[in-house]
């Protein structure tokens, strides 16, 4: 039986991606030869790549606007360096809203005075600073979209002069905006997009440059725009991968038709947390992300109980992260409105039990 899989990535993709990403690994576009087993530098490779790309540029809306995509490795993770590397010429300010934000602040730090201009480190996380200021002189503000570990997410973004760069690993492709805001995005792969390996990153092409420091061709940008991100051997499958999601969004009806998918499972999940007295929500209610819901039992005596209970059903992968505990549903643009309303029963099942 298929899981209900919660998981907060890598995680669930669309079945039919699953399907058409493993006849390939047998027999890429009827050529005989597995997508594991050709070079990347053939027409049908390429072709997937450019496709991949342009796809990127189409669902955002930054068609013709000087942005550029490349499929890079060593995950979102690296691009906390890289964005630094390429970017920080010498002060840079930082939205702390999480460990990923934390993780990115002590990897630019290498490069350059940081500035924190705000945080919510210490109440562990559970909402979004707002209001805060933005001193002049940055060369960028970093910001993280959506919070994966604690459940928050940006719901405004800061209008400023100051160039925008924001990680959007866990929430890309789920929600409309106007990401002509953003002068570089990046993303790992694993969760809206396809199988870890690949970091989709889309840069405006006139932020770069402006840096003085000598960087390694393997960590500029400009390095992987100049040969339209094929450097050097791209991670295949997950590009591949990537491209099919791509196009299930598409045919969908693009990021707005999943945005309406993904409102109403949070709206099912947040309003169970909210009416059931077992339970309560871990973020503060406006900031609360659609696509990783956190949440914790009033009482641990029922922990065991409701354990086995959404085991029983089918589901998967909804142990919080270890820094904050309790339970965390991740809702990805693949996870169904079936799969969310499966858990929110046992949620109200545990409720006529206890
Ligand atoms: N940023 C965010 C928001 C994340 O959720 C994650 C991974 N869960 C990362 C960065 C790190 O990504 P990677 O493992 O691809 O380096």
């Amino acid at each position: 039986m298929k899981k209900h899989n919660f998981s907060a990535g890598p995680c669930i993709l669309p079945q039919e991606v699953f399907k058409e990403a493993s006849q390939a690994v047998l027999d890429f576009n009827n050529s005989g030869l597995s997508i594991l087993e050709i070079s990347h530098r053939s027409k049908d490779f390429v072709d997937v790549m450019e496709e991949a790309r342009s796809l990127v540029l189409e669902l955002l809306g930054l068609e013709g606007k000087g942005y550029k995509t490349l499929f890079l490795q060593g995950g979102a993770s690296t691009q906390f360096l890289m964005t630094a590397y390429n970017l920080l010429q010498t002060k840079a300010g930082y939205l702390n809203t999480g460990t990923w934000s934390d993780k990115a602040i002590k990897e630019a730090k290498l490069f350059g005075e940081i500035v924190e201009v705000a945080s919510s480190k210490d109440s562990n996380f559970n909402f979004i600073p707002k209001g805060y200021n933005i001193p002049k002189g940055l060369d960028y503000l970093h910001l993280t979209s959506n919070n994966t570990i604690f459940g928050t997410q940006l719901k405004d973004f800061p209008s400023t002069d100051t160039a925008l760069v924001c990680d959007m690993s866990s929430d890309i492709f789920s929600r409309q905006m106007d990401f002509s805001q953003f002068d570089l995005i990046y993303a790992g792969a694993q969760k809206n997009m396809g199988p870890a390996g690949a970091t989709v990153v889309v840069v405006k092409e006139d932020i770069l440059g402006k840096v003085n420091r000598q960087i390694p061709s393997m960590l500029d940008y400009q390095t992987h725009i100049s040969k339209s991100s094929m450097f050097n051997t791209p991670p295949v499958f997950s590009v591949y991968t990537s491209m099919l999601t791509l196009k299930w969004i598409k045919k969908l009806g693009g990021i707005s038709a999943v945005e309406e998918l993904n409102e109403k499972k949070a709206k099912l999940i947040y309003s169970e947390i909210d009416v059931n007295p077992l339970f309560e929500g871990f973020a503060a209610k406006e900031d609360r992300s659609m696509m990783n819901a956190t949440f914790r039992l009033l009482n641990d005596d029922l922990k065991e109980a409701f354990d086995a209970m959404w085991k029983e059903a089918g589901i998967n992968g909804i142990n919080g992260h270890r820094s904050i505990g309790g339970y965390r549903a991740s809702m990805y643009n693949a996870l169904s409105l079936e799969s969310v309303a499966t858990l929110v029963d046992v949620m109200g099942d545990l409720e006529r039990k206890a």
